[in-house]
């Protein structure tokens, strides 16, 4: 098996996540004590998110991009990078490297695909549900996302203010299933948790749509290219 290589901290709360999901899964194709080789290498979230705020994407990719090429001259083989939001500067990561880079809406557009569905709803940051560099992937691989036409300040702030910080509330659950519901009025036949916290809240148990979870469907992505 090929070593993966996570670049994480964004947030540390959803890497945790991606740890625990690339060792199941690879114990689950492997059996017996097999774990997932991997090294992840967590950024300090505080002045990515800065620079989230100030636009400044060229900065934060150019960490991205570093923290990459680290991971590949540390031995990663697939390299995946543990946030929506930041595949704005997927670019900047993919032109560091020359190992593989699972993008984090390509195994999620396939299970979509593979389960029938072509109109999904769209829910992330504000940046990944506002600046079209995730809907575009999507729409490229066949894939109408459409995103909720009011509470998207909300949203997104639950998501740093909150989810980012571990705090998980039955309001802000209520907010995303409302937002849900108003996506499946739309026509939505699915809905992406297209931002890796959003998992905290909401679940198929509680989703008026079927669930699709970016972190899980990355992370079982990673093992797979890992393997083959
Ligand atoms: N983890 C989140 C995402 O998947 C948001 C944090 C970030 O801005 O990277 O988009």
């Amino acid at each position: 098996m090929k070593t993966i290589g996570l670049i994480g901290g964004m947030s540390w709360e959803s890497t945790a996540h991606y740890y625990r999901v690339l060792n199941q899964e690879t114990a689950a194709i492997r059996g017996g004590l097999h774990s997932a080789p991997v090294i992840v290498h967590s950024l300090d979230f505080a002045p990515i998110a800065a620079m989230q705020s100030a636009g400044n994407w060229d900065g934060a990719g150019h960490v991205l991009a570093q923290a990459a090429s680290g991971l590949q001259a540390a031995g990663a083989e697939v390299i995946g990078l543990a946030t929506n939001t930041m595949h704005l500067v997927a670019d900047a990561i993919t032109s560091a490297i020359d190992v593989p880079f699972i993008h984090i809406a390509d195994p999620t557009s396939d299970a979509l695909l593979a389960d029938g569905f072509d109109t999904v709803g769209l829910l992330g940051t504000r940046f990944t549900m506002e600046m079209g560099f995730y809907r575009d992937r999507l729409t490229e691989r066949g894939l109408a996302a459409m995103i909720p036409d009011v509470d998207r300040t909300n949203l997104n702030a639950i998501i740093y203010e909150e989810l980012c910080r571990g705090i998980v509330s039955e309001t802000s659950r209520k907010t995303y299933v409302a937002a849900i519901e108003r996506l499946a009025a739309r026509g939505a036949q699915a809905v992406i948790l297209g931002c890796t916290e959003i998992a905290m809240l909401i679940d198929d148990a509680v989703s008026p749509l079927p669930v699709y979870d970016t972190t899980d469907l990355h992370a079982r992505a990673l093992v797979a290219a890992a393997l083959a």
